[in-house]
């Protein structure tokens, strides 16, 4: 049984949930305590005590810590690798990548902690200095999505432990391995207790006592819009600071003038990869005239090559689908676009089993051409490997289609025209944008973050990070 972290001891839950591998469903990962909205208060009472020691802790005291945990993310990245793999279904390749990336994380925000920074300026008024510093929010309460079980929360707590805050971290209830790992390693990193709580448990139970409890000064929430939309509104009804970063349904437009193997690179590792279950997927494929027929052959070619199975096996391309409800949902929606009259050009065939007869949740990447922009598979969030074209006439037409979204997270282009390709960075309503390069996959040490209905408040990552982990101070001296 592996526990909650809750004032630095390791507490029982109030019941039990099975972590379950979807590349195999006969394989048990483990059990996980799940806490109730009883020690979810105990969590956030013992952060409150850790705040004002924890707050006026030195530089160094963090740094050290930060960059310890990070050491040890990356030494341990092959087997924390294989866990995430284990339990999420991305491929062991991607999930060493993603555990390298939350280690990286830590060592970046370790040297964050050392420079804070600040201003200092005379004052408009005569013989007055005015000093302007960050100092930390209070306790945060993280709350975090399935698709990325370590990286995410470590974009979260790295940053608030950082710059002084103490953390009540609720992980998503699918993936709670890589969740408890990253646990365990910050339990032994030289924390004091209280400064780092693990409460894994339900979300309308653990997630809502974070949102509506007083003592929590800051929420930052990754998921879904539906949850956002909640997090948003008790935390506007309760005056807390909150950060929100949601759903995508991020288009991809390929030119005429493209590379056809950049573009059909970059559409398939940014559409299937993480079998699509990433919010920057490209799902919306906008292609010219010119190349479409081109393109879509060239996208069925390489689709064929590509392997669904075992994310733990060598060669595997595609893992299985996060659960049974995430797989009718991406059925669902293959159902729906054919229905709205868009062709299923290849794959969203259902595998029972894999190629060594485990039973898992396996589905060939689809392509579905002929859709349109109002149509549903066009305009609501899949989250899964199912990609969808439309044709355009031309740059300008392909621009008005990307930004016909209520999302804006990320958007790419493939064009060999530098004209153009300025143009869409400059003209694109997404926080990302991509010229030539998947839509998925991102630096670790600069903002990630999105517009519209994809995200509310600062940027996660980088040094933007600061603007929700500290609040600002301005302090006037007259000597
Ligand atoms: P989700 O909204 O179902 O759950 C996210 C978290 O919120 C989980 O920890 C869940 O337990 C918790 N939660 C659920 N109900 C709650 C409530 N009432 N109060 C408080 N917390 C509650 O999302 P998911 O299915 O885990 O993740 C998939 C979604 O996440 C997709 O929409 C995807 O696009 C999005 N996502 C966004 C980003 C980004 O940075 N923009 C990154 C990854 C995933």
């Amino acid at each position: 049984m592996f526990k909650n972290l809750i004032n630095g001891e390791w507490l029982d839950g109030a019941s039990v949930s099975r972590n379950i591998n979807p590349s195999d469903t006969r394989d048990l990962i483990g059990e996980y305590a799940q806490a109730d909205a009883a020690q979810a208060d105990l969590a956030i009472a013992a952060a409150t005590a850790a705040f004002p020691a924890w707050s006026l802790s030195t530089p160094q005291q963090r740094f050290d810590i930060l960059d310890a945990v990070g050491t040890e993310i990356l030494a341990r990245r092959a087997e924390l690798g294989d866990l995430l793999a284990r339990e999420e279904g991305k491929t062991l390749p991607e999930a060493i990548g993603e555990v390298a990336r939350a280690g990286n994380i830590f060592k970046f925000f370790a040297g964050e902690a050392l420079r804070p920074g600040g201003e200092t300026m005379p004052s408009v008024r005569p013989g007055v200095g005015v000093e302007i510093t960050r100092e930390a929010v209070g306790v945060v309460g993280l709350i975090t999505p399935w698709n990325f079980p370590i990286a995410i929360p470590a974009w979260k707590i790295a940053p608030a432990l950082a710059w002084g805050n103490c953390v009540v971290f609720k992980p998503a209830d699918l993936v709670p391995g890589s969740a408890w790992a990253l646990a365990e390693i910050l339990s032994r990193a030289g924390l004091p207790a209280g400064v780092f709580n693990l409460v894994m448990g339900r979300g309308s139970v653990v997630g809502e006592k974070l949102l509506n409890d007083p003592r929590v000064a800051a929420i930052s929430f990754t998921g879904s819009v539906a949850t956002g939309q909640k997090v948003a509104a008790a935390a506007v009804a309760r005056m807390a600071k909150f950060q929100l970063e949601m759903g995508g349904k991020n288009p991809m437009i390929v030119l005429d003038d493209a590379d056809l193997g950049i573009a059909v690179n970059a559409a398939v590792n940014s559409g299937f990869f993480s079998t699509g279950q990433r919010c920057t997927a490209s799902s919306r494929l906008i292609v010219t005239d010119g190349i479409h027929d081109r393109f879509i052959a060239a996208m069925v070619e390489k689709m064929k090559t590509l392997k669904v199975d075992d994310a733990r096996k060598a060669g595997t391309d595609i893992g299985p689908v996060v659960d049974a409800s995430q797989l009718r949902q991406d059925t669902d929606y293959i159902g729906i676009a054919k229905a709205d009259g868009g062709t299923l050009a290849h794959g969203g065939e259902r595998i029972e089993t894999n190629a060594t007869g485990a039973p898992g949740f396996y589905l060939t990447p689809a392509l579905i051409t002929d859709t349109t922009a109002e149509m549903r598979i066009n305009r609501e969030e899949v989250f899964g490997p199912v990609v969808s074209v439309i044709r355009a006439r031309d740059y300008e037409h392909a621009l008005a289609l990307s930004n016909d979204t209520p999302f804006g997270l990320a958007a790419g282009i493939a064009t060999t025209s530098l004209k153009h390709a300025t143009h869409f960075k400059r003209h694109s309503q997404a926080g990302m944008v991509m010229v030539n390069l998947p839509t998925a996959g991102v630096d670790y040490h600069v903002p990630f973050g999105g517009r519209k209905g994809s995200s509310y408040g600062p940027r996660e990552q980088g040094r933007y990070a600061a603007e929700f982990y500290t609040t600002v101070k301005t302090a006037y001296t007259q000597a």
